[in-house]
């Protein structure tokens, strides 16, 4: 049984399994839906995060925000959570005994949450969820499936901040994202349309053969009354022809 969120949350605590609990000031957990169909996985906190305790809230979450409406998702459908939940210091890249730290309570943030798609924002996170050397730039734009999940890497959106050329790409990618929730959302409506006419038929089914049980036990009752009934007669019958003849009997 997977913990709930509020669960985990209290298990990780004041965190000190890696030094970046002597420079963060927040521990940034993570934030959203707890029943998300798409979760947005990122590398660390930055300084805005650090400050304000939730992800993507800066100038790179703004933009996030303005590229999930070419999905149709807003904030509030989605779930965010980070590789790391402590800032580095200087917004420098993970290092790898940090990842292997923290990682333990991404993991468990996924199951809890359990989503059909994964979107993985820069080379960390897509490196962690797809275990992969290969670079973002090879891998985006394309739909991975890992275990259950779809998966679906796309640049951070902090890139195309220093580097607006990155934002048609970008723009494309979150296209491509909401063709992809389209399209799991049909699957999804047809296995339930699927399942339900199965229940209804397996009902059915025991419907008819629970009255056809009946229907024979009722046939059987019959049956055995009839049996019963001729075997009274005959008794009673027999009954009478042993009666003794009083018929002229002088009283
Ligand atoms: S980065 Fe993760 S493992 Fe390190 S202190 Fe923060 S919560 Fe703990």
């Amino acid at each position: 049984m997977p913990k709930s969120l509020e669960e985990l949350r209290q298990e990780i605590g004041d965190c000190r399994r890696c030094a970046l609990c002597e420079t963060r000031t927040t521990l940034v957990f993570g934030v959203g839906n707890p029943e998300a169909t798409v979760m947005f996985i990122g590398e660390a906190p930055g300084r805005q995060e650090d400050l304000g305790a939730e992800p993507f809230i800066g100038a790179a979450g703004q933009y996030l925000n303005e590229l999930l409406a070419l999905a149709g998702l807003t904030r509030p459908e989605i779930y965010i959570a980070n590789v790391l939940k402590c800032r580095p210091p200087e917004n420098r890249d993970p290092s790898p005994v940090e990842i292997e730290a923290c990682s333990p309570f991404l993991r468990e943030q996924v199951r809890c949450i359990g989503p059909q798609i994964i979107v993985t924002l820069g080379n960390f996170a897509t490196h962690f969820i797809l275990r992969t050397d290969r670079g973002i730039s090879g891998l985006r734009g394309q739909i991975h499936i890992t275990g259950a999940f779809s998966v679906l890497p796309i640049f951070h959106p902090a890139a195309a901040i220093y580097d607006r050329s990155k934002r048609p790409v970008m723009e494309d990618d979150f296209r491509l994202l909401g063709r992809l929730i389209e399209t799991r959302r049909a699957e999804y409506a047809q296995k339930a349309g699927q399942e339900q006419q199965a229940g209804q038929e397996q009902q059915a089914g025991q419907e008819q053969q629970a009255g056809q049980e009946q229907q024979a036990g009722q046939a059987k009752s019959g049956q055995a009354q009839a049996v019963a009934g001729t075997r009274a007669e005959a008794g009673a019958e027999a009954e009478a022809d042993d009666r003794p003849v009083q018929e002229g009997l002088d009283i």
